[in-house]
């Protein structure tokens, strides 16, 4: 039957993704079932978007009540939804200005539209420039490419939007060496995802911070992988002392469905963008933001990220033993519920050999394997992922 479905798929589905052989059904709490009924342990979470897991009750009839109310008005008219979740990602984010997107990738855009609209305002010019880092990952349209530090995602889609200088991540002083007078903004993911499970060290945030206070450059930090409480705060830069000027959140921020946010200061909110300059058609409509409004309610009255901060440790434990038992996994990285194992070659087929074995497991990059699991993980879910992927490896590698 699956199979079928497959080549069904191979048929009608652009071919930009080499997708694993199977075609999921349903999912409940931390687990995933095939169109066969196979039961797999969910350590990917859709890529860090099922943060509360799998069919939870209190989300799935808030959206119900959602759809049968309206799902979608329009950005002329005001929603309650809207008001809400903005209200809401205001509080947990500390920033004051939050606007809607239907993805990842189009908060990127908006953030980098809001930052050269606040250099424009200030000197009249439009050749400003960004500094982004190498192996960042911020999207696939083509702003969001543009700032990507990946030249084999960039290669075959030139030229992109221009005006953009690569640094490396923790080191102040090339960023220091990208700086000219025309720079408007640093961008940089708090903790890199695709890019290998990367995270920003506190005197690199700190040191940005200042630069960008001394000469009037906006900082902007990209939340999507990291955000939501996955690293142990609502977001993971919460955790350093310091505040970007411009920040991006998407992925768990609806938990399933495709939403996603930029936020601003007030003081990027009053210079930047005004009417006319940005919209969206679908973005912040009522069902999307009853998502996010919905979302940001269960993880305040369900302790998610008390529960991130207790659960953490025990994985991060597990995976170190990992890393000292196989040679083949030269160490583990990364920050609460969002870790990588290094690995010294591809783990492409440790992870096709799990998902035979019934654990769902992504890479990052060739050769890191990347765990991003519902935050409802527990620790007897972690021991039972860490049995199959012990089991994967012992089979595949030394
Ligand atoms: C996934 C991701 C994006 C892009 O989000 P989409 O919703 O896929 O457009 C941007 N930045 C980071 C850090 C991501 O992990």
């Amino acid at each position: 039957m699956m199979k079928q479905y497959i080549d069904e798929a191979e048929q009608a589905l652009l071919h930009t993704y080499n997708r694993y052989q199977v075609v999921f059904d349903h999912g409940e709490g931390v687990h995933l079932y095939d169109i066969e009924g196979k039961e797999y342990l969910d350590f990917v979470a859709g890529i860090a978007v099922y943060a509360l897991g799998y069919h939870y009750k209190d989300y799935d009839d808030a959206l119900k009540a959602q759809i049968d109310k309206i799902m979608h008005t329009s950005n002329y008219y005001y929603n309650v939804p809207a008001i809400e979740a903005a209200k809401k990602i205001k509080k947990i984010s500390g920033m004051d200005r939050v606007f809607f997107t239907n993805s990842g990738a189009e908060a990127i855009e908006g953030a980098i539209k809001a930052a050269r609209k606040y250099a424009y305002l200030k000197d009249g010019k439009t050749d400003h420039e960004i500094i982004a880092m190498n192996h960042s990952f911020h999207g696939r349209t083509m702003g969001a490419l543009s700032v990507t530090g990946n030249p084999k995602y960039r290669e075959a889609f030139q030229p992109m939007i221009g005006n953009i200088r690569f640094a490396d991540m923790n080191d102040l002083d090339s960023v220091k060496a990208c700086i000219t007078d025309k720079t408007c903004a640093i961008l940089f993911e708090t903790v890199q995802g695709e890019g290998g499970i990367f995270p920003a060290d506190s005197d690199f945030i700190k040191g940005v911070r200042a630069l960008c206070d001394e000469k009037d450059i906006l900082l902007i930090l990209d939340e999507i992988q990291c955000g939501m409480g996955r690293c142990g705060s609502f977001y993971a830069w919460q955790r350093y002392g310091v505040k970007p000027d411009i920040m991006t959140s998407a992925k768990a921020l609806g938990g399933g469905v495709p939403v996603g946010a930029f936020m601003m200061t007030e003081k990027v909110g009053q210079h930047s963008l005004a009417a006319g300059d940005h919209g969206t058609t679908y973005g912040g409509n009522p069902l999307a933001c009853c998502a996010i409004s919905k979302m940001i309610d269960l993880f305040e009255e369900n302790k998610i990220i008390d529960h991130v901060n207790a659960v953490a440790p025990y994985l991060i434990k597990k995976l170190d033993e990992l890393a000292e038992k196989y040679d083949y996994i030269s160490l583990r990285r990364g920050c609460g519920l969002m870790q990588g194992l290094v690995c010294k070659g591809p783990v492409g087929e440790i992870i096709s050999k799990a998902l035979e074995k019934g654990l769902v497991l992504i890479n990052a990059g060739t050769d890191i394997i990347r765990f991003v699991p519902p935050l409802i993980i527990t620790e007897k879910d972690i021991d039972d992922m860490i049995v199959i992927l012990d089991d994967a490896l012992s089979q595949c590698v030394k």
